[in-house]
């Protein structure tokens, strides 16, 4: 008899689930893109079919065509468990490959996207202009689909369901399944660095802040078209009530609970600052503010409590705090920190990537120590 276990929708150790903040657009599983779906619908994934469930230990043989013979691309399936120990898989293939085998290691939900390339971009900066996905899939194993997921991706639903509180499963009694994946060809090495953007706003050849923390932390997102998100507007760090410091001289011009989707899909507790070179910088997930809107804060001056405010699907999000630099007010302005902050950022370890090698993904990812 299988010990009954809770499990929330999404897993316990989910430092990097999306962020629900103003004007951000609403993402239901991590990584997944309903909004490239639109894009291109030159490839059509054959099977399995929306919904279909697998027995544990079977191979989910996904496969696709590209109905555009006067394109060629490159595929890379993307999955992710939904209900159950959360993990991210993604695998990049040939064009001549028009399928790609999975078995899942545990009971669960997958939702599944195929991302796909033009072939001649994929080794050129505009890449990601020529990046789109396919329908979305999603798959029980194990077990039926529990209805919300059922119909959040189905493209006949009316309506948008409504999240359930938490979902319970048996635990599986399962041995590890070591997946033999079959070979692949290297991942090809990323597009030229853009020129760092440091020199136009200063003027000057140092980095305008300081790291928001007095000592060394852990990332366990980082900036850019991660595993979990794309594209993933900040740095989240792993870290729980720790005291997070002004990176730079300015004016708090925002402090708040995000309600932008309500109170189920929030980024928490937040604050803003404006600093004096015209960039904004932005902490969500707080559990308290230390200052309020119009107080001028000092560069290394503590403004903040990192928490586990927020919250994905009605659940919270894990304690971290998503971190992030604008050039201006608007999330859409949103850049890479690691360009703007004067750390050496190898001594900035990726936060258990070995079990989650996904966060090993986006701009300037490293193992560190
Ligand atoms: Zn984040």
């Amino acid at each position: 008899m299988g010990k009954i276990i809770k499990i929330l929708l999404l897993a316990l150790n989910s430092l990097f689930l999306p962020l629900f903040a103003q004007g951000e657009p609403m993402i239901d599983a991590p990584g997944i893109n309903e909004e490239l779906m639109s894009k291109n619908q030159d490839v059509e994934i054959l099977a399995p079919e929306y919904g279909q469930r697998f027995e544990l230990g079977e191979d989910i043989v996904l496969s696709w065509r590209n109905q555009n013979a006067q394109k060629s691309y490159t595929y890379a399936p993307y999955f992710y468990y939904v209900i159950g120990d959360f993990q991210m898989s993604a695998s990049f293939r040939n064009t001549d490959d028009m399928s790609y085998t999975i078995r899942p290691f545990q009971k669960s939900v997958i939702v599944l996207q195929l991302y796909y390339w033009d072939i001649d971009k994929y080794m050129t900066e505009e890449r990601d202009e020529y990046m789109y996905a396919s329908d979305i899939l999603v798959l029980g194993i194990g077990m039926d689909v529990p209805e919300y997921w059922l119909k959040r991706f189905d493209k006949n639903r009316t309506e948008n369901p409504t999240p359930p509180q938490s979902i319970t499963i048996e635990e599986p009694i399962i041995p590890a399944i070591i997946v033999e994946q079959p070979s692949t060809p290297p991942k090809p090495p990323k597009p030229a660095p853009k020129p760092k953007p440091k020199e136009d706003v200063l003027g000057q050849d140092v980095k305008p802040f300081r790291f928001p923390f007095s000592k060394p932390v852990g990332v366990s997102q980082w900036h850019g078209y991660t595993a979990f998100q794309k594209p993933h507007k900040g740095i989240d760090f792993s870290v729980a009530r720790e005291n997070t410091l002004a990176v730079g001289d300015g004016l708090v011009v925002g402090r708040g609970y995000d309600t932008y989707y309500g109170k189920c899909q929030s980024g928490g507790n937040f604050l803003t600052i404006k600093h004096d070179n015209g960039m904004h910088t932005v902490y969500f997930h707080l559990e308290k503010s230390y200052v309020d809107v119009g107080k001028r804060v000092k560069k290394g001056e503590v403004v903040a409590k990192t928490g586990n405010s927020g919250s994905w699907n009605c659940q919270p999000l894990a304690h971290h705090l998503h971190f992030e630099t604008r050039k201006g007010r608007s999330q859409t302005t949103h850049v890479n920190p690691v360009d703007y902050i004067e750390q050496d950022w190898n001594l900035i370890p990726t936060a258990n990537y070995k079990k989650y090698p996904g966060r090993l993904t986006g701009d300037n990812p490293h193992p560190g120590r």
